[in-house]
């Protein structure tokens, strides 16, 4: 069997709150990787030792940074997991598939976009929404 070492994460900026789509390989992980978004804001530390994913998020729940640790395989075989705030209980991320990991990001986008209209906070004029593949 082959096994699937690529994946993709999806963290909210802290800073300027908008998900940024990660690629991450887990064999290239063997020493830690700093992952920013696009406002140059670090959002994410990967690594992998003993064969856990070790991720430190900048959380934008709380502004604090959270540990987590995902066993390799349940990774590899896991298609979606959701990475919530400890103390808050906000999704904060998502780690995954490919194909999970955009479907989750547009749906949640999709959801706080009709939260935002439905609250008169914005009007569909001016909605930026962002393309996904
Ligand atoms: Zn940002
Ligand atoms: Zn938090």
């Amino acid at each position: 069997m082959v096994l699937n070492t690529m994946g993709k994460i999806a963290v909210k900026c802290s800073e300027c709150g908008t998900y940024s789509i990660l690629d991450i390989d887990l064999f290239k992980l063997k020493s830690s990787k700093s992952f920013h978004c696009k406002c140059g804001h670090k959002i994410l530390n990967a690594n992998v030792t003993k064969g856990e994913l070790v991720l430190n998020i900048d959380c934008i729940a709380c502004e604090k940074q959270h540990v987590y640790r995902f066993k390799f395989l349940r990774v590899m075989k896991q298609e979606i997991n959701i990475i919530s705030c400890p103390t808050i209980g906000m999704e904060i991320a998502f780690l995954g598939k490919d194909y999970h990991v955009n479907d989750f990001v547009k749906k949640y986008m999709d959801d706080m976009f009709e939260l935002l209209e439905s609250l008169g906070v914005i009007g569909l004029g001016n909605v930026s929404r962002v393309k996904l593949k």
